[in-house]
């Protein structure tokens, strides 16, 4: 969750005039598709965010998803969908190579056995270890249990008899709207501009 001077405002100004109520935390954390000024999805953000966008001016509502957040005078009907008013360049590669994004590509699941597991139980791996020239790099990184890690040791996949699942790649645009997808699986309003 983002703590910038835009959401701080937007909290004041809510919990100032109303106290808050049970159901609004969470409602205020549901996911909002961010659209580019072209339609194009570029994100995923809590509702909270996307609602402070709306507010700011810097993006509209284009579906609601049903829920308000009320205030002593007002209910807001809180986004599912926003647009950027303004195209923003998204660079192709805009992900930042990290343990935390390569976490997310392989969706915190051991790319050797499958076991889906906290970030904190799981490590990173290099396919070809660094020691033998594997270099750190969107391809040569995977999620990996502590279990596989040690098993693997020193040694490539052919040689430890273990298989990737898949082929690591680069967190691009299209890793990108995979994983929107995913998310946006519960979502109805998200389909005509994920899916197609
Ligand atoms: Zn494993």
């Amino acid at each position: 969750m983002e703590h910038d001077a835009g959401s701080r405002h937007a909290a004041g100004l809510f919990t100032s005039a109303a106290p808050h109520r049970a159901g609004d935390g969470h409602a205020l954390l549901a996911p909002v598709l961010v659209l580019n000024a072209s339609y194009e999805p570029i994100n995923v953000c809590a509702a909270r965010r996307a609602l402070v966008l709306v507010l700011k001016g810097v993006a509209m509502t284009e579906e609601e998803n049903g829920h308000f957040l009320h205030s002593a005078r007002v209910a807001m009907r809180l986004p599912s969908v926003i647009r950027l008013l303004e195209y923003r360049r998204i660079p192709h590669q805009s992900r930042a190579l990290s343990r935390k994004n390569i976490l997310l590509r392989d969706r915190n699941t051991c790319q050797y056995c499958g076991t889906v597991l906290a970030s904190s139980e799981l490590t990173l791996d290099h396919v070809i270890p660094r020691s033998r020239g594997g270099a750190s790099t969107w391809e040569n990184l995977v999620a990996c249990c502590h279990p596989c890690n040690r098993r693997k040791g020193n040694q490539s996949p052919t040689e430890a008899g273990m298989k990737l699942m898949r082929e690591p790649r680069a967190f691009n645009l299209h890793t990108s709207r995979h994983i929107m997808r995913l998310m946006g699986r519960s979502d109805d309003k998200w389909r005509k501009y994920l899916f197609y």
